[in-house]
């Protein structure tokens, strides 16, 4: 059977009515919109459509395809299929490198295609905590907290709330935390996933953690376990789970469709354009396949929404950064902003697995093999992380800030020892004394077996990310810097090692074969621990920090009202903003600050 959703596709294509989705740089070449959006990804696609709707004319300029027909994409139980196709992969690949620029063998995700990483990512959602949302306004952020930031993820979400069957199986919801009359669908799995091992992953972080199920990881205070929903709903006449992107909710579908929106796909912006008054007048622009480069107009503003890994190279092209990274590849400095894709920050996470016994390999209630990302979802504190020892290493966080900061400037992923000890203080008390929940473990199952993944929640280790090359097209040096700083690798060994524990409670005895805990043996040391999990950390996609907002003085790049300092007409309104990371994933956060981004620059016309 035929959905609706296809027919709504081709409309758009055709170009019949409504938005303009290009390959062809003539609609945007030597023209002039109201504002116009370097990258078509989540909040590109939130700040144009919000623009727009208000009837003024919007351009995103996006690298990536239009591939909203591929079916890895909107299918999201086929995202495991994503990268198998190059001709429709949505995916930059970017190399990540060490200190001295070598290439580490982790590659780094993110969305190159109209929806950007909304396309590709795990659709986990979940929202950050009113407590390091009001830490956010206390590093210099007037008006960004709970109070303003939780209406926007509750304005963008329609919550499908749970049936009796899913409820069941583990699934939960406290409706004052959530939207039901928002465009981004989110909804737990129709029919749930591998409920019975979900049951017995949450009686053994009980054991191990002492932190008991709970109905809804957005409603937590702080710690927390329980089943996961994500931004994706059951279509019943296609028989599919569909990924609710942000260009699906919000740029594709009919109801959606606006004149004043046109989005350039398949062309890369390579720098923003200033008057001699460093007013933003437009964007360049040009076509890996041709390298012809071009100019667009801006009678307003230029928006900056290329993600964490994006914008701050196009900042440096364009003359705005630190002299010596700009002096290094022949750019004049237009302004000396050192802050520029500094405090880059994700997630290292790595992962350990339990041989399940061939009998209950077969059951599909403890393996499924569906393709959705972590069905369970535990946040753990400093106390229910290490015990005895958090009393200890909270002290020390305490003590040590100044040196840390000292550290982050040194290795150049911080500019001053101010700014860095302000930051550094904030996150510190938001572990210490907030108790906000320092490690994430997601329970999961593949074929044969039973897999913990896990990463440090709120790292303090800062990396940063510079041009490589005066070529536009060129890809970025990005130096995360995972697990550089002694408590993050402290948290990730003590996460590993109690992950390992869950496997040996009396709730998995029944199921378990053997313990595979590659590579380190049942009696490893801490030093051992730490050198497996470095060795195979990957990224967990949550890129931010690198164009923060933060005063000025104290390293930052952007004002609270988004402008990049020292020009006008010039706004970043990305995941790049947001200082430090949330106990969340990122989508919610990054929902509410691009329609906090729309409704500032609404206010300021
Ligand atoms: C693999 C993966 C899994 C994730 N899982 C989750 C999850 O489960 N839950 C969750 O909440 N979050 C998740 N995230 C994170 C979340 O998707 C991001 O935080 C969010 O999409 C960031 O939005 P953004 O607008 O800053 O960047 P993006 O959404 O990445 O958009 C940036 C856009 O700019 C385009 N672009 C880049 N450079 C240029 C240029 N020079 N010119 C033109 N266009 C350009 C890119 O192609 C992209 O389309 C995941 C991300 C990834 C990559």
């Amino acid at each position: 059977m035929l959905s609706l959703y296809p027919l709504t596709v081709l409309a758009i294509s055709l170009g019949a009515f409504g938005t303009k989705i290009s390959t062809d740089s003539s609609v945007a070449s030597g023209r002039t919109f109201d504002y116009v959006v370097a990258g078509a990804g989540l909040s590109g696609i939130v700040v144009g459509t919000k623009l727009s709707a208000q009837g003024y004319s919007v351009l995103l300029i996006e690298a990536g395809k239009d591939l909203q027909n591929n079916s890895a994409i909107y299918n999201a139980e086929l995202r495991g299929t994503l990268n198998d196709n190059p001709a429709t992969d949505c995916n930059w690949h970017y190399v990540a490198s060490d200190q001295n620029g070598t290439a580490l063998p982790m590659k780094i995700d993110s969305g190159k295609c109209i929806g950007g990483s909304s396309s590709i990512n795990g659709m986990v959602w979940y929202r950050p905590t009113s407590t390091e949302l009001d830490a956010l306004e206390s590093l210099g952020n007037p008006g960004w907290n709970s109070t303003t930031m939780f209406p926007y993820m509750k304005a963008i979400e329609h919550n499908h709330p749970p049936s009796a069957a899913q409820r069941a199986d583990g699934a939960g919801l406290v409706r004052s935390h959530h939207g039901f009359h928002g465009l981004v669908n989110v909804s737990f799995p129709v029919p749930m996933r591998i409920p019975a091992a979900q049951a017995i992953y949450k009686a053994a972080v009980l054991l191990v953690f002492g932190i008991p199920d709970s109905p809804d990881l957005s409603a937590r205070k702080n710690s927390v376990s329980a089943s996961t929903s994500w931004t994706i709903w059951w279509d019943p006449v296609a028989q599919v789970t569909r990924r609710a992107s942000a260009a699906y909710s919000l740029l594709y579908p009919e109801s959606q469709q606006q004149d004043t929106l046109t989005v350039l796909a398949e062309h890369t912006v390579s720098k923003v354009i200033f008057n001699k008054d460093m007013k933003a007048t437009g964007l360049e622009f040009g076509s890996v396949i041709d390298g012809v480069l071009h100019t667009v107009n801006a009678k307003y503003e230029v928006l900056l929404a290329a993600g964490s890994l994006a914008t701050p190279p196009i900042l440096e092209r364009s003359g705005v950064g630190s002299k010596s990274v700009l002096k290094s590849f022949g750019i004049k400095q237009l302004v000396d902003l050192p802050g520029v894709g500094l405090n880059l920050q994700d997630q290292p996470g790595t992962g350990l697995s339990a041989l399940v016994q061939p009998a209950n390999a077969s059951s599909p209630l403890i393996i499924d093999n569906r393709n959705l990302f972590a069905p369970v979802i535990s946040l753990l504190n400093i106390d229910e992380l290490f015990g005895n020892d958090s009393t200890k290493f909270s002290v020390q966080l305490q003590n040590n800030i100044k040196v840390r900061a000292k550290a982050a400037v040194a290795i150049g992923a911080e500019v001053n020892i101010k700014g860095a000890t302000e930051l550094f203080t904030a996150v510190t008390n938001l572990i210490t004394k907030d108790k906000m929940p320092i490690t994430e473990l997601v329970s999961e199952s593949y074929p044969a077996v039973m897999t913990s993944v896990f990463w440090p929640l709120v790292p303090l280790s800062r990396g940063h990310i510079h041009i490589n090359s005066s070529d536009p097209f060129a890809a970025p040096r990005v130096t995360p810097r995972f697990l550089s700083d002694d408590f993050d690798l402290k948290v990730a060994v003590q996460i590993a090692k109690q992950a390992r524990a869950l496997y040996q409670t009396a709730p998995f005895a029944p199921i378990i074969a053997e313990l595979v805990v590659d590579a380190v043996a049942v009696n490893a040391t801490d030093a051992e621990w730490a050198a497996w999990y470095t060795s195979t950390a990957f990224g967990a996609s949550h890129w931010l920090g690198s164009s923060a907002m933060r005063p000025r003085k104290s390293g930052g790049v952007v004002s609270p009202t988004l402008e990049v300092y020292g020009t006008s007409g010039l706004r970043v309104v990305d995941a790049s903003v947001m200082p430090f990371q949330v106990t969340s994933h990122s989508m919610s956060l990054v929902y509410a600050i691009s329609q906090k981004a729309a409704d500032i620059i609404l206010a300021s016309r």
